[in-house]
Parts: C-alpha cells; structure tokens; sequence
C-alpha cells in the first residue's frame, strides 16, 4: 500500500495501523445542518487514508502524499499552517476534551477531489480522530469523533461547518444513505441501491471554487440564527408554521426561512419515497432543492445552474447542487440507458460557454471510517 510505502520511507519503521475515511455526497437536506434540521449523505467511494503510529512526546510529524515536500514537525499546535491545521486540529480538538493523546506520526494519502464539495477535509479529520481514538485507547463511538472532528474544523480551522460531513464520513454504511437528525444527532442508515433499479448518481464536478463561498456560508449562518431569533425559536427547525413565519419576516431572512423549512420536508419525503422503494421518484426533489437553494438560499452559481439544467435536458430524472455551493459539485439521477446522453449533454453545455470539461463520474454508496491494516 502506497500510504505504508511512504510511511516507511519518511520515518523509518512501520506504522501501527491505517485507516481510511471517505467523502460524501449529500443526496438531500443542505444548509439544514447547522439549522438542527435532517440531512441525508451517503460515503463516496474516495476517501484518505492515514497509516499512523504514537509518539512517546507531543510533537504531531505529518505528510500528505497530495502535497509537495516532506514532512512537517509540529511542536506547538497553533503553529501549524495551511493544510496541516485539519490534522493538527484533531489533536488540539481530542486534547482540549481532556483525552490523554500524545504525539502521532501521520502520512495521508487522499483522492477525493480537494474543494469539489466532496468533503475532503471531513474525510481528513474523521480519518485522524479514528486512527488516534485506536491507538490511544480512547474508547469513543463514531459520532464522538466526528464531533471532536468538527470541532477542530470550526475552532482550529476557522470554517463554521456543521455536522454533516464529518457524522457522514464517520457513519455511512456500503449501499447506504445516512438519515441524521443534527439535533438529536440520531442516526438511521436508509438502503439506497441504485443498481437494482437500473439507475445511477452521477457527480458532475465544476472544477470552480468560487472566492465568496466561506464568507457566505457564514453570513447564511447568521441569517438563519437571526431569523429563529425574530421569530422566537431555537433553530430553524422548530417553525412547523411556514406561512405563519414567512409574514413575519423580510428580504433575505424570508428566503432563508423558506428554503431551510421546506428543504427539511424534502428530507423526510425522499425518505418516506426510499422506504417504499420508490427510489425512481426522488428526482422532483432533487430539482426542487436545486431551485430553493438556487433562488431563496442564493448560493448556487452559473456553473452548478448549467450542469443541473443541462443533465435535466439530457434526461437525468433529478439533478442538483450538492455541498455548501459558490462551485463544487452537482448531483444527478440518471437512469442507465441515459447515463451517456446525460454526460453529453453537460459536457456541450459547458463547451459552449467556453468553460473547462466538467468531471463526470458515477458515485455508489460506500463504506464509512474504518481501520484498513
Ligand atoms: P472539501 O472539504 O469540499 O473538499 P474544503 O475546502 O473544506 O473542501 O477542504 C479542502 C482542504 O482540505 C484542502 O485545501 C486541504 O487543505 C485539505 N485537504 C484535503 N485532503 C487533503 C489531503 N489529502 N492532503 C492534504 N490536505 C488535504
Ligand atoms: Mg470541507
């Protein structure tokens, strides 16, 4: 394995274990998490692996087979730079907890799309708390990683996330989609097999990441938390009266309000529609997601607009904008028969406007964080 190859060669002995801890790719219920409303991700089958061993002292060495140069020696965790801050996190995150974590020598080796929206960060962090949960004994159940997990994207890192991907990359199971309430933070695992339908999800990533996209996933945050404020609730999820709520409110407050609630009905209807193995139908809620995020939660962009209008026309069944938006990924249902004309269909659309290719390729449901070796 290419990540124990690399170990050996930086620190000259062998690690005590790799794990690895995928992506995501969320089906429905986005900008719901940090409104304590319900999300539905499934694990792509990409992911990082980490082989990890202890140290006897506090210094974090780290290596990432995605990054040029050898590896970096952290001393004072604060000192950490750039992409070294979501492993280092994890550690300041376990110890902050009180954890008895000492130092770790860590190589990754990583191949989801870095800022695809795919959630390559969570899979780093999540791969981190597990391999170092192992290792020093800590006795703490998936979700408790993925918590401290977010916890070192949100305090080390600097990014508000919610719980979404890190509780996805932690949780999923093969053949899955994850159902978590981020309130209750209650898990179910939904079955979700395409193939038996003769369907496939298909990921269609821009390739853009827009600059604005961090500062406006938390003013979007503030919105939401001003907008429960106004109308006297803890989160977003308690207004059962949409209407009601809606003539309290004005400008972007509304529109947030309107897609968070109606977006946590879409939720537990595409849910109530895999139950009953009606996984054909889903696609309207895809679409309609996409709208409400495109037009009330404003923060689709041109490309994720073009790639879901085109695999609409090429005969996708549903498509949407997947992640927190401003570029990164879309999603697309697409019965097999039409998984070409779809791929054509983006693929034009994008030549036309002299943008580059898009990637195109099909995700199944794949396993969460697990020890490899
Ligand atoms: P996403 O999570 O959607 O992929 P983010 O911007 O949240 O996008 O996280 C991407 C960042 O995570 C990268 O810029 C990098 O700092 C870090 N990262 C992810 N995977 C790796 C990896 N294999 N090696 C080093 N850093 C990584
Ligand atoms: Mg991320």
């Amino acid at each position: 394995m290419r990540v124990i190859e690399a170990f050996r060669e930086s620190f000259g002995a062998e690690p005590r274990g790799v794990w690895h801890a995928p992506g995501r790719v969320n089906l429905i219920g986005e900008h719901t998490d940090y409104n304590d409303g319900f999300v539905l991700p499934f694990a792509v089958p990409w992911g990082v692996a980490a082989a990890v061993s202890p140290r006897e002292d506090d210094v974090v060495r780290l290596r990432s087979l995605q990054v040029d140069g050898p590896a970096v020696t952290v001393g004072d965790l604060d000192g950490a730079e750039g992409w070294a801050r979501y492993a280092v996190g994890v550690v300041w995150a376990l110890r902050e907890a009180g954890h008895p974590v000492r130092g770790a020598d860590i190589v990754l080796d990583g191949d989801v799309p870095q800022g695809a929206g795919l959630s390559s960060s969570a899979a780093l962090e999540v791969v981190v708390g597990l391999a170092l949960n192992e290792l020093y004994g800590l006795g703490l159940t998936p979700m408790e990683i993925a918590l401290l997990a977010q916890k070192a994207e949100n305090d080390f890192v600097g990014m508000p996330c919610g719980i979404m991907d890190q509780a996805a990359s932690a949780l999923c199971e093969e053949g899955r989609a994850l159902f978590l309430d981020c309130r209750t933070l209650g898990t179910r695992n939904i079955p979700f097999d395409l193939a038996a339908q003769g369907l496939q999800l298909l990921i269609v990533n821009t390739g853009v990441h827009h600059e604005l996209a961090d500062g406006q996933y938390a003013r979007r945050r503030r919105d939401c938390e001003n907008a429960a404020k106004r109308l006297g609730v803890d989160a977003l999820r308690d207004v059962t009266d949409l209407a009601g709520a809606l003539a309290k409110l004005s400008g972007d407050e509304r529109k947030r309000v309107q897609h968070v609630v109606t977006e946590n009905h879409r939720v537990e209807a595409l849910i109530g529609l895999l139950r009953a193995g009606a996984v054909r139908e889903i696609g309207a809620l895809l679409n309609a997601s996409h709208l409400s995020l495109r037009d009330q939660y404003e923060v689709s962009c041109p490309e994720l607009d073009v790639a879901v209008e085109a695999a609409i026309r090429g005969g996708a069944r549903g498509a949407r904008m997947t992640g927190g938006g401003f570029g990164g990924s879309a999603i697309a249902l697409v019965a097999d028969d039409r998984v070409e004309s779809v791929r054509e269909a983006v693929t034009a659309a994008y030549a036309e406007r002299g943008w580059a290719a898009p990637e195109i390729y099909p995700a199944t449901p794949a396993s969460g964080a697990r020890r490899l070796v």
